[in-house]
């Protein structure tokens, strides 16, 4: 068996570096993945830091993140769909493995989650073409469904995985922990991904408790409540042989110094994995 290794979701050390320092700071702590987010990317510029990455010899394990479909009107809709194709550019540009999405939730003002998810299916119907082209997976990430409203109408792994079926070739599923940990469902869910080489991404971190913050109190591994090794073995068993991606958004960690972030996110991974 090989033993997984870890990549950093950058988002993980935001407030600490931009995406230059970050990509060294990894480096220094024998670090060799990475996923950035396109503010991160945007503020030090695509073909900078696709050469910094490079030079680095990161693997990408996705970029964080398309989505966002469901809007009021057309016209906005549009603009999401353009703003995805930019998106995958991007990803394509850096070198990702896929291009994560969440999806959205529901457009200002509406009360209809069901319309939502049919944009959510309409934009990505839009997508893939250009991504198929550019031989760029999509990654749904299903998120939690305290997000259901503001973030994705896509909420469990099941949904997720029937969105993929229906989509084929090029779409796939990021499964994050901290949205799918309580679903009763998961094993088989996950089983079932494996089998159709549909684990695009696997991210990691814990869920605390009490939460303080429903976005931005992620827990370090092992800090909270996941059996991250159940969910690791079950990943392992479904054939992901991907690295480890650790994201945290954590007001509390994004107050210490980032190589005290990464030595943690290290260790914590070598002992809870
Ligand atoms: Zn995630």
């Amino acid at each position: 068996m090989t033993v997984p290794t870890l990549s950093i979701n950058l988002a993980t050390i935001r407030k600490q570096w931009g995406l230059r320092e970050a990509v060294e700071a990894c480096a220094r702590h024998g670090i060799r993945a990475i996923d950035p987010w396109r503010d991160q990317v945007a503020a030090y510029g695509v073909q900078d830091s696709a050469r910094v990455i490079k030079d680095h010899g990161m693997q990408v394990t996705g970029y964080c993140r398309g989505g966002m479909f469901p809007a009021l009107d057309q016209a906005r809709r549009d603009a999401a769909i353009e703003d995805n194709r930019r998106a995958i550019d991007e990803a394509t540009a850096l070198g990702a493995d896929c291009l994560v999405l969440v999806v959205g939730g529901l457009p200002e003002g509406s009360r209809d989650i069901g319309g939502a998810r049919q944009m959510v299916a309409d934009g990505l119907s839009a997508i893939l073409p250009h991504a198929r082209a550019c031989k760029l997976p999509l990654a749904i990430e299903p998120l939690h469904p305290m997000y259901a409203a503001d973030r994705s109408c896509i909420n469990t792994l099941a949904q997720a995985l029937d969105l993929a079926d229906a989509f084929g070739e090029g779409v796939g599923v990021a499964i994050d922990v901290y949205h799918v940990w309580w679903d009763p469902d998961l094993a088989q869910q996950i089983a079932r991904a494996g089998a159709h080489k549909q684990i695009l991404a696997y991210h990691i971190c814990d869920w605390l408790v009490p939460t303080k913050d429903l976005l931005l109190d992620r827990g370090m591994m092992g800090d909270g409540v996941i059996n991250l090794k159940q969910i690791g073995a079950m990943i392992t068993q479904a054939r992901y042989t991907g690295p480890h991606e650790v994201e945290i958004f954590s007001n509390d960690w994004w107050a210490k110094p980032g190589d005290e972030v990464l030595a943690t996110c290290l260790e914590r991974f070598r002992q809870v994995i």
